[in-house]
C-alpha cells in the first residue's frame, strides 16, 4: 500500500536527498547500523541510523532528545538498542509508525519537522564519515536457490542433458549458512584454504582455493519470527519480512566440487559472506512489487500452502542488480570498476513471502534478525549471469576486462561491488547502496 512516505513529489530539507542518483532519497529511510564514536578508542558500541542523501540520521541521539516520545517507549527503546533486531521484533504496524514519523521529521516545509528540526540537525552525520556494521543480530543465516536460470546454467555444466532437477519448480531448495562469518561490506575476505579434488588428480589438494566467486544475491532480514511449531501462513508471510539488502556469497568453487555430495555447502560458503549496511525495507519497496517473471503457464502451481493470488499479481521486487569488478592492477592505474553483469530479482522462480513460509513451514522457527538470501540472481541473458562460474561458464569462456586481463575466476586484490537500485514511472527512484568486498591472500597457507 502506497501513502504519502511514496509521494514522489516529497522533498527533504536535506539537500543531498535530492540530487538525482542518490540511493537514499525522501521516500526510501533504509535502516542501519553504526560504530561510535567513530575511531574514539572508546569500547565499541553501535547505533541505528537511517540513511537521508549523503547523510544519516543517527536515532539513538534523536531519541535521547525526546523527538521519538510520540511514537511510544517500545519504538524509542528500538531506536536506542545497538542492533536492529528489537526495532524488527516490534512488527509492521511499528515500522510503518517509524517511517511516517522519520518522513515528516525530514520533509521540508513539515510542522513536525520544522518543530524538531534543530534536535533532527545535531543528531546527522557525514555518511562517508562513520563505519558502518552488520546491522542485526544475525541468528540465522539460510541461502536459498531461487533464480531459475542460475539453476538451469549450473545444472546444464554438470548435466548437460537434465540441466533442472525435478524437485526444482516444486519446493524451494536452500541449505543452511553460517551465520558467524556473515560480514559488513568493505571488509577483506581472505581466500580459503581447504581440501580439492582438480579433475584428474587421484588424492585430494590442502591449499589455498584457486577458484574464488562472488554470488550476487538479494537477502530478506527477517522482522517478526514464528513461534516453533508453528508455521507462517502464506498470506501472512510479507508482514514477517522487515527488509532486503544486497549479499556476496563468496564461493570456493574447487572446494564445493569436491565436499557439496551428498549433504550439500559446507566450508566452500562458510568462510565469508558480506552484506550491504542499510536495510531498505518492505515498505520502500512497495511501488516496486511486479509479478514474477520467470513462471510460464507450462510450470506447476505451487502448492496450496505456496499459493496466493497476490504472489502471482505483485510478489516479486523489481529491483535491478549490478555486478563491478575492480582489479588490483585497475585500482593502480585509477581505472573504475568494470561492470560484469547486471540481473533483476523479478526474474527469481520464487518470491520472497514463498521463501518465508516455506521456511517456515516444517515448524522451524524464524526469528528477528534472521537472514534470508535468494541465490544467485542470474536472468536469462549472458550479461544477467550473476557469477563467474556461469559468465565464465566453469572457466571454459574467461571474462575479458577492458584492459587485456582475463578473469575465469576471482584473483587476490580483487574488489567486487554488488549495487541494487529500483526505478518505475510514477515513484521516486531508490537504491540498495552497495556491498564491497576485496579477496586478501590466504593465510597461513604453508603453516
Ligand atoms: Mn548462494
Amino acid at each position: 500500500m502506497l501513502d504519502a512516505t511514496h509521494d514522489p513529489d516529497a522533498r527533504s530539507w536535506v539537500d543531498s536527498a535530492g540530487l538525482s542518483g542518490t540511493p537514499f532519497p525522501l521516500q526510501n529511510l533504509p535502516f542501519g547500523v553504526f560504530d561510535h564514536p567513530v575511531g574514539g578508542g572508546a569500547p565499541e558500541t553501535t547505533r541505528v541510523g537511517v540513511a537521508i542523501g549523503d547523510l544519516l540520521v543517527d536515532l539513538a541521539a534523536t531519541a535521547s532528545a525526546g523527538v521519538l516520545d510520540a511514537l511510544g517507549p517500545a519504538l524509542r527503546d528500538a531506536c536506542l538498542a545497538p542492533r536492529l533486531n528489537t526495532l524488527m521484533a516490534l512488527g509492521p504496524d511499528a515500522w510503518s509508525a517509524l517511517r511516517r514519523h522519520l518522513h515528516h521529521l525530514l520533509r521540508e516545509g513539515d510542522p513536525l519537522g520544522d518543530a524538531h528540526r534543530p534536535a533532527v540537525e545535531a543528531a546527522l552525520r557525514e555518511r562517508a564519515s562513520v563505519r558502518m556494521a552488520v546491522p542485526a543480530h544475525i541468528g540465522d543465516y539460510t541461502d536459498f536457490y531461487a533464480s531459475l536460470h542460475h539453476a538451469t546454467n549450473v545444472g546444464t555444466m554438470m548435466r548437460p542433458d537434465n540441466p533442472l532437477l525435478p524437485n526444482y519448480k516444486w519446493v524451494p531448495i536452500g541449505y543452511h549458512g553460517r551465520a558467524s562469518s556473515v560480514v559488513v561490506s568493505g571488509t577483506g575476505v581472505v581466500r580459503p584454504v581447504g581440501q580439492t579434488r582438480p579433475e584428474g588428480v587421484a588424492a585430494p589438494l590442502w591449499g589455498p582455493s584457486r577458484r574464488i566467486d562472488y554470488e550476487l544475491e538479494l537477502g530478506l532480514f527477517v522482522g517478526i519470527g514464528n513461534e516453533m511449531g508453528r508455521a507462517i501462513p502464506i498470506a501472512d508471510a510479507d508482514r514477517h519480512i522487515f527488509g532486503v539488502c544486497l549479499v556476496n556469497d563468496w564461493s570456493a568453487r574447487d572446494m564445493q566440487q569436491w565436499e557439496y555430495q551428498p549433504l550439500g555447502p559446507f566450508l566452500a560458503k562458510s568462510f565469508a559472506t558480506t552484506v550491504s549496511p542499510w536495510v531498505v525495507t518492505r515498505e520502500a519497496l512497495a511501488p516496486f512489487r511486479v509479478a514474477l517473471a520467470s513462471r510460464t503457464a507450462d510450470d506447476p502451481a505451487p502448492l496450496p500452502y505456496l499459493a496466493h493470488p497476490g504472489i502471482a499479481a505483485r510478489g516479486a521486487f523489481d529491483i535491478e542488480l549490478e555486478v563491478l569488478l575492480q582489479t588490483a592492477r585497475m585500482r593502480e592505474v585509477g581505472d573504475a570498476p568494470v561492470r560484469l553483469s547486471r540481473s533483476r530479482t523479478r526474474d527469481l522462480y520464487w518470491a520472497p513471502a514463498q521463501l518465508v513460509t516455506h521456511h517456515a513451514s516444517n515448524g522451524c522457527n524464524l526469528r528477528p534478525g534472521d537472514l534470508l538470501a535468494s541465490g544467485t540472481v542470474s536472468g536469462p541473458e549472458r550479461a544477467q549471469r550473476g557469477c563467474l562460474l556461469e559468465l565464465a561458464w566453469r572457466g571454459t569462456e574467461p571474462v575479458e576486462l577492458p584492459n587485456g586481463e582475463r578473469r575465469s575466476f576471482l584473483e587476490d586484490g580483487d574488489e567486487v561491488v554488488l549495487t541494487g537500485w529500483c526505478a518505475c514511472e510514477g515513484a521516486a527512484s531508490i537504491g540498495l547502496g552497495e556491498c564491497r568486498g576485496r579477496v586478501l591472500p590466504a593465510a597461513g597457507a604453508d603453516a
